[in-house]
């Protein structure tokens, strides 16, 4: 008898009776996060209870959808399972599961990616299934590097394990080529014709430094992958999804496999849909479930857990979804475009420790698609709804604020009968929207017409609310208008060109954002913009720039970037000494300096900055992240952002620095002068995403006013005045961000 298992047991039991009994709360961690200190083997030691095994779903997205659909399967074909079904999916939930079963044939688990290192060497599962990588929570996970090498150790450590995994993903197609394990690939067989997303989260390969190049892609970096130059490449799918047929009420496919030929059908269309079926369809085949199980499943999937949760109140069409990273969010936003009719979408954005305490992915996401949608109302609405806001406002999109569910309900109740309302949270957003809506249709059923009616009062004054917050942004818009008109009498180039140089490499945290605000800013000063996009491998022309920009990029994707670069430095050197304007963030701006390290390798930088880079003790796991406020003598609000970077800069002697650090906001440069970046000619380099420009309305006029000064005096003309613009959206979100960081 093992005394410390025995505990763990016990006390498992007893906290479960008191979390439901007694606190009426979910017990779906403690039980397992207090079991696991008595005895940090409770995973293995339950693991004897599962009778025939088990199987971890592990993935960015669709982790718990696939988790509940196979247990669904399972199910359906007469087996018992012990699982995780609401997402508690770190080594506490996955504990808790077990210790809330006597005995189950199979255990179907879900698993944070970071956390399936602790569970899998305990658990020794049959299968790992592997759906796919996307950038998430960037400051909890580092790099998806990072991620992939955890979940490579998790690998190693259960030799016995069965891979399987989404051949159409290069990211996990890199973890199953040097995973010990038998691997069974599965994938998408055939080019969907989706419309592609802006940023991707891995373009070069895996192993050498090439960019990969696409036979088809689905979306995001999924699709038909190979390197031209190492043979990297997409693995043949064991389990194929083809002549795939996608609709809104039924998607068909033909899944095949050695063994097998056979169209199934699911009632819900998406790629990200198909690719979570075709998962649990392949999973199952190989624990042996008959497919019909998994087809009963399919067809019966009735999420209760606030993904794709359907309802209906007072005879309204809701549907809600969890989204937290850009991936996830252009599914969304697919289904959102898809539907007909008037819509209204609110989007709950939230930044505490699970969600991650930065936001600029948001800039990562289309949400520009949604501008073409016709009859169409947005919200905005969490704690991060301010950025939420302004990230809405450079997509073209007016978006009211919302306090919760609740008033996002009463804000639309007053549109067209038949409008269809959706509702994005992020993942701590989305418990208190769920309640929100349950207790509405709970509510909406027992409702008698007369209560109806007699609700009606409370609506209308709602009504007004939202109209006179419309109305003020009515006249903030005319305002614009005005200073449009105003503009155009104003001496101005004919266009303004910013060079966005390598998009495709350096476009971490939203920075590509940036490109976006000063195109717009300048576009609503009657300026005309064009945006040249150089990528890898083209020849950087300067000779028309007005404004050059350089984002942050992960440590490969920067080398890639500044070898090209290198090759052409006195040309960007000719431009920033010719006054030319540039903006470089992070990995863009260690590029401009003397040199960087690249874990210990240290590579030439372009000199046109007097910085150097270097690595702190612990290499690049050991990274200065989080939120960071600055003084700046380019603005007279606060400059803030958010920094994730390894790298430590130190300016050389006699540099101004872009900004000082706020109090103990952050650290920018390095860890010891409270310093931020460069301020050198119309240069402008710093660590602060956000994207910087997006709350930092001042610093992109600075640089567009530069820009256009410097246009204006080529030609022997005065420096033309910036009209200011309506930035009380803008102002509202950094003065929110001041305060969250309890700064005045
Ligand atoms: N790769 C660089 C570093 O870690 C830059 C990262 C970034 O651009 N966020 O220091």
């Amino acid at each position: 008898m093992n005394p410390r298992f025995t505990g763990a047991k016990a006390i498992g039991a007893i906290s479960t009776w008191a979390l439901t009994h007694v606190f009426h709360r979910p017990a779906a961690n403690f039980p397992g996060k207090i079991g696991l200190y008595v005895d940090p083997m409770l995973i293995a030691n339950l693991r004897t209870r599962l009778n025939e095994g088990s199987v971890v779903v592990v993935g960015t997205n669709g982790k718990t959808t696939v988790t509940n659909l196979l247990a669904n399967a399972f199910e359906a074909a007469g087996k018992t399972v012990a699982c995780n079904r609401t997402g508690a999916n770190l080594d506490s939930g996955v504990a808790t599961a077990l210790l809330h079963t006597t005995e189950a044939d199979w255990g179907i688990l879900e698993s944070d990616e970071l956390w399936l290192a602790k569970a899998l060497p305990q658990l020794q599962s049959n299968y790992v299934v592997l759906l796919n990588l996307f950038r998430d929570q960037l400051d909890r996970m580092g790099e998806i590097e990072h991620i992939q090498e955890s979940i490579s150790r998790a690998l190693a450590s259960s030799p016995a394990t069965t891979l399987v995994y989404n051949a159409d993903d290069p990211l996990c197609q890199a973890i199953a080529d040097c995973a010990p394990n038998r691997c069974i690939p599965f994938g998408i067989d055939e080019e969907l014709g989706l419309a592609q997303n802006t940023v991707t989260d891995a373009s070069m390969c895996q192993h050498c430094d090439s960019l990969l190049e696409y036979a088809w892609r689905q979306y995001g970096q999924l699709g038909s992958f190979a390197c031209p130059n190492c043979g990297f490449e997409r693995r043949h799918p064991a389990y194929a999804a083809c002549d795939v047929a996608l609709s809104e009420a039924e998607s068909t496919f033909t899944l095949r496999s050695a063994s097998r030929n056979a169209r199934v059908s699911m009632p819900f269309s998406g790629a990200y849909l198909l690719y979570n079926v075709l998962a649990a369809y392949t999973v199952a085949d190989c624990c042996g479930i008959p497919l019909s199980s998994v087809d009963a499943a399919v067809h019966s999937f009735a999420p209760q857990n606030g993904r794709l949760q359907r309802y209906e109140i007072d005879g309204r069409h809701i549907l809600l979804n969890l989204a937290k990273n850009p991936t996830g969010f252009n599914q969304n936003l697919r289904i959102v475009e898809n539907t007909p009719g008037p819509k209204a979408v609110a989007f709950f954005i939230n930044d505490k420790e699970a969600d991650g305490h930065d936001v600029s992915w948001l800039w990562d996401v289309d949400f520009q698609e949604l501008a073409e949608c016709e009859g169409l109302t947005a919200y905005a609405g969490g704690i991060r709804r301010n950025d939420m806001q302004v990230r809405l406002k450079y997509a073209g999109i007016d978006a009211e604020l919302v306090d919760g569910a609740h008033d996002f309900l009463a804000k639309t109740s007053n549109l067209p009968a038949d409008t269809s309302l959706f509702l994005i949270a992020n993942y701590t957003a989305l418990p208190a929207v769920k309640a929100e809506l349950d207790r509405q249709a709970d509510e909406s059923q027992n409702v008698s017409s007369t209560h109806f009616q007699e609700e009606v009062p409370g609506v209308d004054e709602s009504q007004n609310v939202s109209l006179t917050h419309f109305q003020e942004e009515i006249s903030g818009m005319d305002r614009d208008a005005g200073n449009e008109s105003e503009i155009r009498s104003v001496t101005h180039p004919e266009k303004l060109t910013i060079v966005h140089l390598y998009p495709e490499l350096l476009n971490l945290y939203g920075d590509g954002g940036n490109v976006t605000i000063l195109a717009e800013r300048a576009r609503r000063r009657g300026i005309a913009v064009e945006i040249v996009r150089v990528s890898h491998g083209q020849t950087v022309d300067l000779g028309n720039a007005d404004i050059v920009f350089l984002g942050g990029g992960p440590d490969r994707e920067q080398h890639l970037a500044s070898i090209d670069l290198l090759a052409q430095a006195d040309n960007l050197r000719a431009y920033v000494e010719d006054d030319g304007v540039l903006l470089a963030i992070c990995g863009g701006y260690q590029i401009l300096g003397r040199e960087w390290l690249l874990a210990d390798e240290i590579v030439p930088g372009l000199g046109i900055v007097d910085i150097t880079t270097r690595r702190a003790e612990g290499g690049s796991h050991n990274r200065l992240v989080g939120n960071i406020a600055l003084h700046s003598a380019l603005a007279s609000m606060p400059v803030v952002g958010y920094e994730n970077h390894a790298g430590r800069t130190s300016l050389g002697a006699g540099c101004q620095p872009f900004g000082r650090v706020v109090g103990a906001h952050g650290k920018g440069n390095n860890d010891t002068d409270k310093a931020d970046g460069i301020l050198y000619r119309n240069v402008v380099g710093t660590y602060l995403h956000g994207p910087l420009l997006a709350k930092n309305p001042e610093v992109a006029d600075h640089l567009i006013q530069r820009a256009l000064a410097r246009c204006a005096q080529k030609k022997g003309l005065p420096a033309p005045t910036l009209l200011s613009l309506d930035d009380t959206i803008e102002q509202a979100a950094n003065t929110f961000m001041r305060a969250h960081l309890g700064l005045r």
